[in-house]
């Protein structure tokens, strides 16, 4: 890294810490640190990932970094400011509980703000997550959130759970699940996949029960199937939960439970979705479905797993098993 990079993850790091001593040590950060002990986060987790607050204050980084007489000609790039129209650098982040956002190496480089309502500040117009914009340190298409400190527990169990949010990823945490990550709001990169399948031979698919996180869940296996040898399967959080709610709502056994023996297969979970999207009464919506589900076979390596599934769609929609094995070879036919 170049002393540039450095002079810049230094600003990142010298924000982290002022950040988070706003949360953990003041009255401003009061509220906010209220609002995260009662979403389960703790002390020692706040510690841990550097949790931080951002007050409402548009020149409160400013004046930090003016006071320690850091070199300001590289603010504007660092992502941390804004340039408003008579050129004066303003801070990017206020009223905002502060995530940190390390890469691999575990240096900060880019920040999560989760906008946090009070009393004298209730816009509705905030987007809930504002994260730093691309820079030469945050890249987003390799960034993958807590991949440093899950690495050595992926090498070791071979399995990483990738969630929708990072507030999934802590909830994981605290209960004992620390091989987990996830990408930051955007879909897979080959560039993330890639670093994943360095490292896992396995991934458990684990978003948001609603329907973006099923729909999510779905175009993440694309991805994954089309350039990775990873073995894959899905983890379905129920009742339009997402894991962080799931937690808080059953509590952290029943969810390491939930993440053991809720695991389905890919065409199981392929099963289910499509599914979803049809009228199941409708005869020619039947015969779709079984369509799509033959091109879903394709992706099935293990012939004993494919063998299953053929009984399955033959015995539920009385299709003999012979037509339906036709039918897959000539897909296969077409498909080289
Ligand atoms: P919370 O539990 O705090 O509401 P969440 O993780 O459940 O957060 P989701 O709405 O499920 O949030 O979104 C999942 C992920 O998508 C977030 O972690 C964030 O990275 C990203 N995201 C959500 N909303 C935005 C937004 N307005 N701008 C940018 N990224 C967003
Ligand atoms: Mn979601
Ligand atoms: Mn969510
Ligand atoms: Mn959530």
């Amino acid at each position: 890294t170049s002393s540039k990079q450095q002079q810049l993850i230094q600003l990142h790091e010298k924000a982290a810490e002022v950040y988070h001593h706003m949360l953990v040590n003041t009255a401003i950060g009061e509220a906010a640190l209220d609002y995260l002990h009662k979403r389960g986060l703790n002390d020692q987790l706040i510690e841990e990932f550097n949790i931080g607050f951002a007050p409402n204050q548009r020149d409160f980084l400013v004046r930090v970094f003016q006071n320690e007489a850091l070199d300001s000609n590289i603010f504007p790039e660092s992502g941390l400011f804004v340039e408003r129209e008579n050129k004066e650098l303003v801070d990017r982040f206020y009223q905002r509980i502060m995530f940190p956002i390390r890469n691999f190496q575990g240096k900060t480089v880019g920040f999560s703000g989760r906008f946090f309502a009070t009393e004298d500040f209730d816009d509705q117009d905030q987007p809930k997550y504002l994260n730093s914009p691309e820079t030469t340190l945050f890249n987003k298409r390799e960034i993958l959130f807590n991949f440093d400190k899950a690495r050595s527990g992926i090498r070791k169990s071979g399995t990483v759970y990738l969630f929708e949010g990072f507030m999934d990823v802590l909830a994981a945490y605290r209960t004992g699940v620390t091989n987990g990550i996830a990408s930051m709001g955007t879909s897979l990169t080959n560039e993330q996949i890639t670093a994943i399948s360095r490292v896992a031979q396995e991934l458990v698919l684990c978003y948001d029960g609603d329907q973006a996180g099923i729909a999510a869940t779905d175009r993440a296996i694309g991805h994954l199937q089309e350039s990775s040898g990873i073995d894959l399967s899905v983890v379905s959080v129920p009742e339009n939960l997402d894991p962080d709610e799931y937690v808080k709502k059953y509590g952290q056994e029943p969810f390491v439970k939930l993440l053991e023996h809720g695991k389905e297969t890919v065409f199981s979970f392929k099963m289910h979705y499509r599914r979803m999207n049809k009228n199941m009464s409708n005869e020619k919506e039947q015969v779709e479905y079984v369509q799509e589900l033959l091109h879903d076979l394709l992706n099935v390596d293990s012939l004993i797993e494919q063998d299953r599934y053929l009984t399955q769609l033959s015995t539920e929609f009385q299709i003999s098993r012979e037509t339906l094995q036709q039918q897959l070879r000539d897909l296969k036919r077409q498909r080289r």
